[in-house]
C-alpha cells in the first residue's frame, strides 16, 4: 500500500491551503497552484525574489523575528500573521505555520483576510480606522502581561486634541473629523508597528508602546516626543489649514502587577495635570501625582461632611468708597475650618468642590449665610450691600434663580443689597444659559459683577453683551499699577469704558498707598484690598459708625482698657 507519488502531487495541487517550501536565503523553491489563485502572481514571479519583498513593510520586522526564533537554538514551528501583496496591489492577510528542518522551510499559510476585515469592523474606530477602546485596552493588557518576560517598560499615553470643540465650531464637524483622522494617521505613522493607537471616543486617543528603555531613542521621552510630533504640522481642511495642539498624559508600567484600567486612570490624572498647564503639554504620572490624587480624594471626602459638621465659615472683606472712605459693602469669602489643617482659603479646596459638584450646596449655603449676616447688619441700622461669589457650576443649575429667591425671602433682605460675582470664564462655559440666568437675577433687582476682569482675552467684547452692573478689575492689574504703564492703561481703559456704560468699577487687591493714590487719581470709585481690611469674621468688620456719640464712648472705653 502506501501513498504513491501521484497522491502526494494531487494533494499538493488541490490543497485549499497555501503550501510552500523555502530555502535558507528566503526564496520559495516550491509552491502549490493555490498561491496563484489567492495572490494573482504566477508561481515563477513569486519564486524570483526573496519572499520578504512581498510582505507588507509594517510586517517585515515581526516576520524576521519569527524566522529568527524558529531557526534559533530551539527550532520550533512558528505561527504568525502577515500581509502579502497581491498582483493588484492590495494586501491579503496570511496566517502562517512554518517549520525549519535545518536546510529548508516547510510552510502552510491560510488566507484570513475576510476574518481580519470582520475583526477590523468590530474592533476599530469607524471614523479613524485605529483600534477602538476595547481593542486598545486589550493591547495594553497584553503589553502589561508581557512585562515580566520581556525587557523594558510599557507605557499608556492618553492624547487629547486641545480645543476640538472650537475646531468643530469654526470648521464644522467635517473639519473636526478631518483633524481626528489626520492625527490618528500621523500617530500611527510615527509610532512603531508593534505599538497601538486607539481612539477612546471624542477627542481622545490611547497610545500603547512597550519594550521601552530608560532613555534614548526607545525611551518614554522619545515616545512622548513622537506623539507631540503628530501635532507639529498644520492640518489641511476644506476651510484652510488648522493648527492643533495635543495634551499628553503618560503612565508607565514596569511590572506585570498593574491593571490596564488603573494605568489608564493614572494617565488620565497626568493628562488633567498637563491640561492645567495650558495646551500642548505632557505630564508623566509619578509618585508626587499619586500623592496629590490621594490628598485630593481625602480632602473631597472630608469636604462632603464639612457643611453638616459646621466647619465652613464666611468671612467678609470691606468694599470701600474712594469718595469718603466708608465701607459701602462687603465681599463674602468662603473659609473651611479644617479639623487638622486649620483655616483653609478657597485656593486649597474650591477646585475639588467644583469638580465634585459640592460647590452647589456649599454655594447656596454661602448665599444664605451672607443674607443672614446682611439682615443682622440691617437690623443694627447699617445700610450695606454684600457681594457673593457664584461658580460656573451654580450658574448652570436650572434652579439657581429659585435658590437666590429663597435666600432673599427667608432672610427678608432686599434684592438690591445683594451683588452676585461671576467670572467671565464661568459665563463663557455656557453663554446662552448664563445670560438668561443673569437677566432673571437682574429682574429680581439683584446686581451682577463681572469678577477678575481683564484676565479673559475678550473681556471688553463681553462687557457689552452681558447684563452686568459692576466690573471688578483683577488684582494682577492693581499689583503692577505703579510700575507698569501697560497695566495702568488697561485700568484706565476699563474705567473710561465702564463710566460710559454706567457701570461701577471696583479695583481689587489694593495693598499700598501708592496703588491707592493712583486709583484715586484715575477716578476709581470703589476699592478692596488689604490696605483697607482683610477678610474677617462678620463681628470684626470695621463699619461706619452709627452715630458720633457711640464713637466717643467707644474711644473712651478703649482708652480705659489701654
Ligand atoms: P476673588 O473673588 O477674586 O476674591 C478676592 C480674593 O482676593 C480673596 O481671596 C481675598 O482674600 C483676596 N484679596 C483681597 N484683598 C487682597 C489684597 O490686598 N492682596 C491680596 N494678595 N489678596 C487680596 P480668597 O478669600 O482666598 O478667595 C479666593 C477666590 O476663591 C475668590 O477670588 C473667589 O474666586 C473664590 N471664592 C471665595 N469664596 C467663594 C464662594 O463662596 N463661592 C465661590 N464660588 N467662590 C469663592
Ligand atoms: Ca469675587
Ligand atoms: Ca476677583
Amino acid at each position: 500500500m502506501g501513498s504513491s507519488k501521484g497522491d502526494v502531487e494531487r494533494f499538493f495541487d488541490r490543497s485549499p491551503d497555501l503550501l510552500a517550501i523555502a530555502d535558507r536565503r528566503g526564496y520559495f523553491t516550491c509552491l502549490n497552484p493555490e498561491w496563484e489563485a489567492v495572490l494573482g502572481w504566477s508561481l515563477e514571479e513569486l519564486s524570483a525574489e526573496p519572499f520578504l519583498n512581498f510582505v507588507h513593510p509594517e510586517d517585515v520586522e515581526r516576520t524576521c523575528q519569527e524566522i529568527a526564533r524558529a531557526t534559533g537554538p530551539n527550532p520550533c514551528t512558528t505561527r504568525y500573521e502577515n500581509r502579502f501583496r497581491t498582483r493588484d496591489g492590495v494586501w491579503r492577510w496570511l496566517l502562517w505555520s512554518a517549520r525549519w528542518d535545518g536546510t529548508e522551510w516547510s510552510a502552510v499559510a491560510k488566507d484570513i483576510t475576510t476574518r481580519k476585515e470582520l475583526e477590523r469592523h468590530t474592533l476599530h474606530d469607524a471614523l479613524t480606522g485605529v483600534a477602538n477602546r476595547a481593542l486598545a485596552t486589550d493591547r495594553l493588557d497584553a503589553a502589561i502581561a508581557r512585562l515580566g518576560r520581556s525587557a523594558g517598560a510599557a507605557v499608556a499615553l492618553l492624547v487629547d486634541v486641545d480645543d476640538l470643540t472650537t475646531i468643530n465650531d469654526t470648521h464644522g464637524h467635517v473639519g473636526g473629523d478631518i483633524v481626528l483622522r489626520a492625527i490618528a494617521d500621523r500617530l500611527t505613522e510615527r509610532l512603531r508597528a508593534a505599538d497601538t493607537v486607539g481612539r477612546f471616543g471624542g477627542d481622545r486617543f490611547l497610545v500603547v508602546a512597550e519594550g521601552l528603555a530608560d532613555g534614548g531613542a526607545h525611551g518614554v521621552e522619545a515616545v512622548i516626543e513622537r506623539v507631540h510630533g503628530a501635532f507639529a504640522r498644520p492640518i489641511p481642511t476644506r476651510h484652510g489649514l488648522v493648527t492643533v495642539t495635543g495634551s499628553v498624559g503618560v503612565a508607565v508600567a514596569r511590572q506585570p502587577d498593574v491593571d490596564a484600567e488603573d494605568l489608564i486612570r493614572d494617565a488620565d490624572v497626568a493628562l488633567r495635570r498637563a491640561k492645567s498647564l495650558g495646551r500642548g503639554h505632557a505630564e508623566v504620572f509619578d509618585a508626587a501625582l499619586a500623592e496629590e490624587v490621594k490628598h485630593r480624594l481625602e480632602l473631597a471626602a472630608q469636604l462632603r461632611g464639612a457643611l453638616q459638621r459646621g466647619e465652613l465659615r464666611v468671612v467678609f472683606q470691606p468694599l470701600v468708597s474712594m469718595a469718603d472712605g466708608t465701607t459701602m459693602g462687603c465681599e463674602a469669602l468662603l473659609r473651611w475650618n479644617h479639623p487638622d489643617r486649620g483655616l483653609l482659603a478657597p485656593g486649597a479646596f474650591l477646585r475639588i468642590a467644583e469638580d465634585d459638584g459640592l460647590i452647589v450646596p456649599i454655594g447656596a449655603w454661602v448665599l444664605e449665610e451672607s443674607c443672614r449676616q446682611l439682615a443682622a447688619w440691617r437690623a443694627q441700622g447699617r445700610d450695606l450691600w454684600v457681594s457673593v461669589n457664584v461658580s460656573a457650576r451654580q450658574l448652570g443649575q436650572v434652579d439657581f434663580v429659585a435658590v437666590v429667591e429663597r435666600a432673599l425671602r427667608e432672610t427678608g433682605v432686599p434684592a438690591s443689597s445683594i451683588c452676585l460675582e461671576v467670572t467671565e470664564t464661568a459665563v463663557l462655559r455656557r453663554p446662552d444659559v448664563a445670560r438668561e440666568v443673569l437677566l432673571a437675577l437682574r429682574r429680581l433687582g439683584i446686581r451682577v459683577a463681572l469678577d477678575d476682569f481683564g484676565l479673559g482675552y475678550s473681556s471688553l467684547t463681553h462687557l457689552k453683551a452681558l447684563p452686568v452692573d459692576v466690573v471688578k478689575v483683577d488684582r494682577s492689574f492693581v499689583a503692577d499699577l505703579v510700575d507698569s504703564t501697560q497695566d495702568r492703561a488697561v485700568v484706565e481703559a476699563v474705567l473710561t469704558l465702564a463710566s460710559r456704560m454706567g457701570l461701577t468699577v471696583i479695583a481689587e487687591g489694593v495693598e499700598t498707598v501708592g496703588q491707592d493714590e493712583l486709583l484715586r487719581e484715575m477716578g476709581c470709585p470703589v476699592v478692596q484690598g488689604y490696605l483697607y481690611g482683610r477678610p474677617v469674621p462678620a463681628a470684626e468688620v470695621v463699619l461706619p459708625d452709627l452715630d458720633a456719640d457711640a464713637d466717643r464712648d467707644d474711644d473712651l472705653a478703649a482708652e480705659a482698657v489701654g
